[in-house]
């Protein structure tokens, strides 16, 4: 257990996993988009969300829990594109193996659709590709075919496999 849910009079809002990964420190709101950038859902996986949990760093966070999968370094850094202060815990036998925080990666392949219908990405089965600008804090996804830059909140379709 963390300060923070040592504080919290409720320890346990969102139960406990034997295995698997904890997502925690998610910006609040963003929760669902990770979900399905990174298909957590798939394979009748068990997952556990818990949305606007207070916290003392970010005010209010979103966790997430997925029963039974661990996520690779490739797919923690997708989660930074949303949730830039996230920390990973993956779990083992109801211990945390392995803690860390996201990075910021460079490029995104695939996942993301590129919001630009005329995109070749929108019309052939190119897949996509973005570029991750960061500057003063802020991220911007700049479409590797069509040049296009746009913030995070502008993405709304993602694929799912
Ligand atoms: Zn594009």
């Amino acid at each position: 257990m963390n300060n923070e849910e040592l504080q919290n009079p409720r320890p346990y809002r969102v139960f406990a996993i034997e295995q698997g990964t904890v997502i925690d420190h998610i910006n609040a709101g963003q929760a669902l988009k990770i979900i399905r950038i990174l298909n957590l859902a798939e394979h009748n996986r068990v997952i556990s969300i818990g949305l606007n949990f207070t916290s003392k760093s970010l005010k209010f966070k979103d966790i997430i829990k997925v029963e039974n999968r661990e996520l690779s370094t490739e797919e923690m850094n997708r989660v930074a594109i949303f949730a830039p202060h996230a920390t990973i815990n993956i779990i083992r036998d109801y211990k945390i193996h392995n803690k860390s925080k996201v990075e910021i990666p460079k490029i995104i392949d695939y996942v993301i659709v590129c919001p630009n219908p005329k995109c070749i990405t929108n019309n052939d089965e190119t897949f996509s590709k973005f570029n991750v600008i960061s500057k003063n804090g802020q991220l911007k996804l700049k479409c590797h075919y069509c040049e296009k830059v746009f913030e995070e909140q502008n993405i709304r379709e993602y694929k799912n496999n």
